[in-house]
């Protein structure tokens, strides 16, 4: 493909765009359990008409936008009211859950340098639940990590588990307020008090339950604290283009003084271009996503924030009692908000999520870890409030449907494979692509032998040949 000699009208681009997006999942229907939130058509196109009225402006320098630096504070002091912290929190706006970890664990990483030299192999500990962008994080920036079990009944970290992994060279810990996984809330306020009196930093990864959680708590239902009324807490992250409904882009992190804070920031005037000050990773940044975020909150408001929460948590009530309904599932743990997973010990868990994919349903596989066997996780969010009944019934028949499908039958030959190669097939794992029905750089229909495999496949070398098919996929045929 080359840039079009002259430019095309735009009737004609707007339907190319169109076609492209035939085979996209369609987020307007209610039936996505992951990667949307969505607000609904009004607050959607008023954040729209905000997101393009500051589309052009650009953060990368408040001196000549003070209007970003206004909002960004503005969005500081509500966020840090609404996470109990008082006037020395600081934080910024950031482009989503992992760019705000990525700054806290960067952050966390030069307050050691500073204070202390004599730690040169830097290590962090997190429980099993501990989102991916931690891992990725500590890959970035040169700290081991030493991932840590969780309890096997409630999977939530154990505080004296963590603790028994904290050595000399421990300088980071977080726990999950809720955990993206089984959406169960850590023991922050042990775990922060473990991480005090070792001296090193804690961080409660809020992104999920940051916004919502306080209003669950008004709700009535019990939510141990997680936020700067914990002294041991030095940092959090909460995302705002989740349960804050803001387009994506949207998230905070947030800090317990501005002397934590000052390490996550970027200075430098050692060239010969302009005076670069960089608070976050992006460096030129729209003015879109933070000023958007700031209109819905000022929009919705508290009380039906409020309203939005209720309704979230009755439709997790009617998913739970749904899936209870259902004799072939279990709920792995009793989630404390609005995520939660499920498994089977008699149906491939692979097959349902295909049949309910055909049904235009998205739910998302998890595979297994740690001793914790592949499984499907919900985040419920309000775009699914309506469709509760609809969703029990399509589980139940795709649950049936998933019973008659074969299972298992490429495990043998996987085996084999891995057997006669070895390690030699993470190199050039075209056979395994093409067993599981990958080819020519597109994704099979039905995902489940895709998934099965992978799920057979020891964790280091699905994430190789992960690599290696997705290094296939970016890369344009001509
Ligand atoms: C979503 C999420 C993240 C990562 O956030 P992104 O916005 O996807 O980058 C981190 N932690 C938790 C608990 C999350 O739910």
């Amino acid at each position: 493909m080359k840039i079009p000699e002259t430019g095309r009208v735009r009737e004609e681009i707007f339907e190319a765009l169109g076609r492209y997006k035939k085979n996209d999942m369609d987020w307007q229907s209610g039936r996505a359990f992951g990667y949307i939130f969505d607000p609904g058509k009004e607050i959607l196109s008023f954040a729209k008409e905000v997101y393009n009225l500051f589309l052009s402006e650009n953060a990368l320098d408040f001196t000549v936008y003070p209007s970003l630096l206004q909002i960004e504070n503005e969005l500081v002091s509500m966020m840090r009211k609404h996470l109990q912290g008082d006037q020395e929190v600081v934080g910024n706006f950031t482009s989503g859950g992992t760019e705000s970890i990525l700054l806290a664990v960067k952050a966390a990483r030069d307050y050691f340098r500073m204070k202390r030299p004599d730690i040169t192999t830097p290590e962090m500990v997190v429980p099993t639940t501990a989102h991916a962008a931690f891992h990725k994080a500590a890959h970035y920036f040169g700290i081991k990590t030493v991932t840590v079990s969780v309890d096997s009944k409630t999977f939530t970290a154990d505080p004296d588990r963590m603790a028994a992994h904290i050595t000399d060279n421990t300088i980071f810990m977080a726990g999950s307020a809720p955990s993206y996984t089984q959406g169960v809330i850590d023991p922050i306020a042990a775990l922060a008090r473990t991480a005090q009196k070792h001296g090193i930093w804690f961080h409660t990864d809020a992104c999920m339950g940051g916004f919502l959680l306080p209003y669950f708590k008004r709700l009535g239902r019990e939510i141990p604290a997680f936020d700067f009324s914990l002294e041991g807490v030095s940092s959090i992250s909460m995302d705002l283009h989740k349960y804050a409904y803001a387009p994506k882009g949207a998230s905070m992190i947030l800090y317990r003084n501005p002397e934590l804070r000052a390490c996550q920031m970027f200075a430098f005037t050692r060239w010969l271009g302009y005076t670069m000050i960089n608070p976050t990773v992006q460096s030129t940044k729209s003015g879109g996503p933070m000023a958007a975020a700031w209109a819905v909150l000022n929009y919705v408001g508290d009380r039906q924030y409020l309203v939005f929460a209720e309704k979230q948590l009755f439709a997790v009530e009617a998913i739970k009692k749904g899936i209870a309904s259902i004799p072939e599932l279990y709920l792995l743990a009793e989630p404390e908000m609005t995520l939660l997973s499920f498994g089977s010990e008699s149906v491939n868990i692979f097959h349902i999520i295909d049949e309910m994919n055909l049904k235009g349903w998205y739910i998302q596989p998890s595979l297994s870890f740690d001793g914790v066997p592949a499984n499907i996780h919900l985040s419920v969010t309000l775009s699914n409030v309506a469709h509760t009944d609809r969703f029990v019934a399509d589980l139940k028949q795709s649950v049936a449907d998933a019973k008659k499908l074969p299972s298992g039958e490429l495990l043998p030959i996987v085996r084999q494979i891995m057997e006669k190669e070895g390690e030699a097939i993470l190199d050039d794992p075209l056979p395994l692509f093409a067993l599981v029905g990958i080819q020519g750089g597109r994704m099979p229909k039905r995902m489940a032998s895709v998934n099965e495999v992978l799920d057979a496949l020891p964790p280091l070398w699905r994430e190789k040949i992960l690599l290696q098919v997705t290094n296939a996929f970016f890369h344009p045929e001509n």
